[in-house]
């Protein structure tokens, strides 16, 4: 019990270190080391990360045109729009591996920025919401990366964001540590919504879309609590595997 309270009591000051840390001394691109004062990452890097040319606007899958995907003219997910922002590939993969760790508030800080300039002139939703995480996988982490990512979006859109609507009540096995068979069967009934009012458009947020079976369950649960309009937004995406 102490060493448990010991080592998230670390995890915290070490994430607290690192805020001040990343405030107060600009950093070298973490990518080529170029000499950076004002992100993360030099230009030439950022203009280096692959994003998608067209998209399937339901689910974000990358096509040739901007058109409703076979998949999503069969059976549409949950969420009404997916938006992400890179393809889930090098160096992205190794970014979002890193947002745990060291440089993860400055590169939440990067991604929300990268996003919400590209999200600022579309018509907005009302409320922020992240995918969360059980409040025991929360302690052994020390945070929640999309709730950071949601707040840093939130002050960026000036959109109002809140973490007490959604909540994981099942300790699911991680879907990353699962084959794809069975990660729809692992995070079934994995979320409950609090009985406030939830605004009719809303966003939900998370770091990666992978299956997309976790935000299925979760858009879910919020259409059947209220929401008409909800949209995904993640930093990056994999490309579907079939
Ligand atoms: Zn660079
Ligand atoms: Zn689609």
């Amino acid at each position: 019990m102490i060493r448990n309270f010991l080592s998230v009591y670390r995890q915290k000051s070490a994430h607290q270190l690192a805020q001040l840390y990343s405030k107060l001394m600009p950093t070298p691109c973490l990518l080529c080391g170029a000499n950076n004062p004002h992100s993360c990452l030099c230009n030439a890097c950022i203009q280096n990360l692959a994003t998608f040319d067209h998209v399937c606007p339901r689910c974000a899958s990358p096509l040739n045109q901007t058109a409703l995907c076979g998949q999503c003219l069969h059976s549409p997910p949950e969420q009404d729009t997916s938006f992400s922002l890179f393809r889930y590939q090098p160096p992205v993969d190794r970014l979002i591996a890193n947002m745990k760790y060291h440089d993860g508030l400055m590169l939440i800080r990067f991604f929300a920025q990268q996003m919400a300039n590209r999200l600022k002139d579309r018509l907005l939703p009302q409320l922020l919401i992240p995918i969360p995480l059980h409040p025991h996988r929360l302690r052994q982490r020390g945070y929640n990366q999309a709730w950071e990512l949601t707040k840093d979006l939130s002050s960026q859109l000036n959109i109002p964001a809140r973490n007490d609507i959604l909540m994981r009540i099942r300790n699911t096995a991680p879907q990353t540590s699962l084959p794809y068979s069975q990660r729809k069967q692992n995070i079934k009934r994995a979320f409950n919504v609090s009985k406030i009012t939830i605004p009719q458009h809303i966003a939900l947020i998370d770091d990666v879309l992978t299956t997309g079976h976790t935000a299925n369950v979760a858009a879910k649960a919020l259409r059947q609590a209220g929401a008409h309009q909800i949209e995904l937004w993640t930093i990056a995406r994999t490309i579907r595997h079939h």
